[in-house]
């Protein structure tokens, strides 16, 4: 199955899919994981982009965006889509309703939706977990553990509009997608049994 794990930053992304993992492996299954942007050459590009070393624009971010996730798919030895036919789970750190909140946010949602949700190359996750944790708490995390060197501006108002643009996103993507919003503002041990339920339902 293909399960995909998105929150704005400091919502604990990374420890709720280690979690998971680790509930996957001791079940015995085989499990691949993955995030975006990834470690391809155009992720690079992205990365150079959201450092502030190289100025780009909106829709060329999208762009780069979109073609490392075709890339992510379609790669015949390293791809989600060949990880899924060889019987493997794959957890995805971010995929494309980030880009329909962060990149959605600065271009045309309408646009980069279509470019992704119409492209045959890109395949819909089984199931999309939303970590859901304030954007004051994020920000207190984000600071704390100063997670990210980026352009963009990690307030609190921001992550407040990014959070906000991935539940506009779920509204306009219901009923189309499985799409499950986790309260993440519990221990680590509660968030991840409740996500472990969730994943048992379509195992
Ligand atoms: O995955 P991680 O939480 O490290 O992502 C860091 C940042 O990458 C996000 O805060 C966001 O600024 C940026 N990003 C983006 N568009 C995506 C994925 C990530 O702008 N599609």
């Amino acid at each position: 199955r293909f399960i995909v794990f998105e929150g704005i930053d400091g919502s604990g992304k990374s420890t709720q899919i280690s979690l998971l993992e680790k509930g996957l492996l001791s079940q015995g299954r085989r499990v691949y994981r993955t995030a975006e942007p990834t470690e391809s050459a155009v992720g690079g590009l992205i990365r150079e982009t959201l450092a502030g070393d190289t100025r780009r624009s909106a829709c060329e971010l999208a762009s780069l965006f979109l073609a490392d996730r075709i890339r992510h798919n379609a790669n015949p030895e390293t791809g989600i889509q060949h990880y899924l036919e060889s019987g493997v789970d794959v957890l995805c750190d971010r995929y494309y309703y980030s880009s329909f909140a962060y990149q959605g946010l600065d271009t045309d949602l309408d646009w980069v939706m279509q470019l992704n949700l119409g492209c045959p190359e890109i395949l819909r996750p089984d199931l999309c977990i939303f970590l859901d944790v304030d954007a004051q708490r994020c920000k207190e995390r984000v600071d704390k553990a100063r997670l990210h060197l980026e352009i963009f501006e990690q307030s609190g108002e921001q992550l407040n509009r990014i959070r906000g643009k991935f539940f506009e996103v779920f509204g306009r993507l219901e009923g189309r997608e499985n799409i499950v919003v986790v309260d993440a503002v519990r221990t680590a041990e509660e968030i991840s049994a409740e996500i472990l339920e969730l994943v048992k339902r379509i195992l």
